[in-house]
């Protein structure tokens, strides 16, 4: 598996004549695997560093469903939502973004037994660009790079919940590297709860390559993404959340209208549409971890 992901990295690179696609050691190209880990380890101490927002603007509902067995009162920030970030639905040891089904279809249940209405993308778009109405307890899942396993362990999860999600796919790997969706699949999980969209070509972190090459790897994988599924793709999450005003100007020209960071706190219409933040789930999290992050945008 790690040698197929690595695989995977130095194809990517070689497509597009990158010496390496992570974050790197000084001879060997390091695995996607390890890039995301990393990454991910890194976010997962911001987040837990991060500041409070302002508590002024809290407006708090009380009014909590009977049948919930958790105490944890829904906290909201007008305009804000949870939006939810996970990559594999699996187990790795010591790999955090990898979370076993068993875990995450607890989640899942939590979520439903608590009212939590699931987002589409485009309700998400909806709400922030032009301030349409939305649930109040509404959250969004995010699923990113585009693993074998949305189809197989997380597709049938959120359809038991009907509940609905977005994957940010690197369409490199798609028909390409057995660990990852084939277009088969996106086409099946798209038609049903599985909204699928772009997370670039090949996995590059935007900050660091020119800006033809972050348009050409933007549009690469969106003209892909709608050749495949006869749609619009117009949303995307930043590889690595690495981006600059340059990236943001890239996906403008690109032709997207929304997009991702991997900053971990609850998306605000303030961040930006091109910048909204993200909550990231760990596979270590524990259950009260998780509730927390869902219900307060100051956990
Ligand atoms: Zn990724």
């Amino acid at each position: 598996m790690i040698k197929k992901i690595s695989s995977l990295c130095l194809i990517l690179s070689s497509f597009l004549l990158l010496t390496s696609c992570s974050l790197g050691t000084n001879s060997k190209p390091s695995s996607l695997k390890e890039g995301i880990s990393k990454t991910d380890l890194k976010n997962n101490k911001s987040i837990s560093d991060e500041v409070s927002k302002d508590s002024s603007s809290l407006i708090t509902n009380n009014k909590q469903d009977n049948s919930n067995k958790n105490k944890t009162s829904f906290t909201k920030i007008k305009g804000s939502i949870p939006v939810l970030m996970y990559h594999s639905i699996g187990f790795e040891k010591d790999n955090p973004v990898r979370i076993p089904a068993d875990k995450f279809d607890e989640q899942m249940k939590y979520l439903k037994d608590n009212g939590f209405y699931t987002l589409s993308m485009d309700e998400t778009y909806d709400y922030f660009s032009k301030g349409k109405p939305i649930p109040e307890k509404s959250i969004v899942l995010t699923f990113d790079d585009g693993y074998l396993d949305n189809y197989t362990k997380l597709y049938p999860i959120l359809k038991k919940y009907k509940f609905k999600g977005t994957i940010f796919v690197i369409t490199g790997a798609i028909d390409k590297e057995k660990d990852f969706l084939t277009s088969a699949q996106l086409k099946e999980l798209d038609k049903n709860c599985l909204d699928i969209q772009s997370h670039t070509f090949a996995h590059e972190k935007l900050s660091e390559i020119p800006y033809d090459k972050q348009v050409k790897t933007l549009k690469t994988s969106k003209d892909f993404l709608e050749k495949q599924l006869n749609k619009k793709v117009s949303y995307l999450a930043y590889p690595y959340g690495k981006y600059t005003k340059n990236t943001i100007k890239a996906a403008k020209e690109a032709g997207y209208s929304m997009a991702f960071t991997t900053d971990g706190k609850w998306s605000d219409k303030s961040n930006g549409i091109f910048t909204l933040n993200r909550v990231y789930i760990s596979g270590f999290s524990d259950m009260d971890t998780f509730i927390k992050r869902v219900n307060n945008p100051n956990y």
